[in-house]
């Protein structure tokens, strides 16, 4: 069955990063959408004779309802520069007012019944959207653990932080920006690796989300095989490209 399908209207298009862009949308159609924090929607977007169809994460920031899902009028997303990349283009230069249309919601990177003792919510760059949208659940679900560790080069190519370490200061919030290319306050030097490795993941009480660069995402994945986890254990979201 095909997805339903939404039109939007753009309203704000903020740089918030030197490569990245925050959009803000308006449903045309107020109260129609609904999601579970983590999942990501398609945008159809016109180009040539063929759309192009792209993916993105809702990064919205809101409170689900006891089934764990928000009816919501508005879009949030965060897109990264892609050099000569076709609907990086038309997002870094969209005006507000313009219209879009999505459809979706869909991913099951979504917090379910089978949550472990610990979780580690684990993205880079852009790949940090879904836990953004997932912050509040977190802070509801106090018989859990949730460590989120955010990988950047540099502390300018890091975004939400203000959310993220609002949520930290929850007894059961534990947030690690981890920098590869710079040492700065409150942060951690090296790749989420090294700082995964110094929480010691174990599979018989944690489960691990994998969130963005799908190079990162397959190397904490084989980090996580070596420790015996399975892929029951290890949710993954690549942020693969599209072949058209
Ligand atoms: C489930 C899912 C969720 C996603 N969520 C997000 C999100 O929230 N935010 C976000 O920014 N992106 C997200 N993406 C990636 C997004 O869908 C697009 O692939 C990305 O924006 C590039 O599209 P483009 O049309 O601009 O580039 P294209 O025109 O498709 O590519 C142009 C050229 O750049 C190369 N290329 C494409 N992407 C990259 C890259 N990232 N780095 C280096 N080279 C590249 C291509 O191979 C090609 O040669 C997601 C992808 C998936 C599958």
């Amino acid at each position: 069955m095909p997805l339903p399908s939404y039109r939007l209207t753009l309203v704000s298009n903020e740089q918030i990063c030197p490569n990245v862009r925050k959009l803000r949308f308006e449903f045309v159609e107020a109260n129609s959408f609904t999601y579970r924090p983590g999942q990501f929607v398609s945008f159809q977007l016109p180009y040539a004779e063929k759309p192009l169809k792209r993916s993105y994460s809702i990064a919205n920031l809101e409170l689900p309802n006891e089934d764990g899902l928000v009816t919501t009028n508005y879009l949030e997303i965060v897109i990264s520069y892609v050099e000569n990349g076709r609907a990086t283009k038309i997002f870094f230069e969209a005006q507000a007012g313009d219209e879009f249309e999505i459809s979706g919601p869909v991913g099951l990177l979504v917090l379910g019944s089978e949550l472990a003792e610990r979780v580690f919510l684990i993205g880079t760059g852009t790949g940090m959207a879904p836990y953004r949208a997932m912050l509040n659940q977190l802070t509801e679900l106090s018989n859990h653990q949730f460590h989120i560790l955010f990988g950047a080069q540099k502390l300018e190519n890091m975004f939400y932080l203000d959310d993220f370490w609002a949520a930290d200061k929850k007894d059961n919030i534990h947030f690690y920006p981890c920098l590869s290319r710079e040492v700065a306050d409150n942060c951690h030097p090296g790749y989420v690796q090294s700082q995964l490795e110094l929480l010691k993941p174990n599979p018989e009480t944690d489960l691990v989300y994998l969130c963005g660069n799908p190079d990162m995402v397959d190397d904490v994945f084989d980090l996580l095989k070596e420790l015996d986890f399975g892929v029951k254990q290890v949710k993954r979201e690549k942020y693969v490209f599209s072949k058209f």
